[in-house]
């Protein structure tokens, strides 16, 4: 399991990064039994939740302020954003690969959280710009949206810059980034950390997420 310092540091918050030997995160097996019921679609929708097992559809955001519900995303090289409020009072999930950060689900998913104490962010394991080659179409699309930090290589995006661009953006200025590289980190034995899409892992990927700790529990 990987953490953010900063995230770890909110009260009442618990949170966890899968990796490729705990694909969903000790912490969040409290309340795995209530996740949501989803389809990520690489797409915009940001869905609130508000009771356990819920069946929210196609959506690639997932926010909660109700104790003890998940917030929980699945990612293989995409960033795995996890959001909450200082005062713990509010968090959000939030699957965000070239398509959602396109499209904005990160701006979306700020926008659906409405107003409140101030956000913290962990921007959890994602492909590295090194391992992240694609079209020259796509990587003069990212550069004429979100300027030249957004392709720092010929032909290799930056998601985790666009990422923390959107964030800065919308006044998260608290950005944690945890996890290294979902295609190339390795363990001391010379294994992949992570699953990687782009490295050939197809079907069982990684969950990330969080929960507000109910009350009364540590
Ligand atoms: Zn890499």
């Amino acid at each position: 399991m990987v953490t953010s310092s900063l995230l770890g540091s909110i009260p009442r918050i618990r949170h966890g990064f899968g990796t490729a030997a705990s694909l969903v995160p000790a912490a969040l097996t409290p309340v795995w039994a209530l996740r949501p019921a989803k389809r990520q679609v690489h797409g915009s929708r940001v869905a609130t939740i508000i009771e356990p097992q819920q069946q929210v559809g196609d959506a690639d955001g997932f926010l909660t302020a109700v104790p003890g519900l998940p917030a929980i995303i699945i990612t293989a090289d995409c960033v795995p954003l996890l959001l909450a409020r200082r005062d713990g009072s509010q968090i959000a999930a939030v699957h965000a690969g070239w398509r959602g950060l396109y499209d904005s689900v990160i701006p979306a998913a700020l926008a659906a959280m409405g107003e409140g104490a101030p956000l913290v962010a962990a921007v959890g394991p994602t492909i590295c710009t090194a391992c992240y080659e694609v079209s020259q179409e796509l990587a003069d699309d990212f550069t004429r949206r979100f300027g030249p930090a957004a392709v720092p290589a010929f032909r290799h995006l930056d998601l985790r810059a666009v990422a923390e661009q959107q964030l800065r953006a919308a006044g998260v200025d608290e950005i944690d980034h945890v996890g290294g590289c979902t295609c190339c980190a390795r363990d001391g034995a010379g294994e992949p950390i992570y699953r990687s899409y782009r490295r050939g892992d197809r079907g069982s990927q990684m969950h990330s997420g969080l929960y507000i700790t109910p009350k009364g529990e540590k």
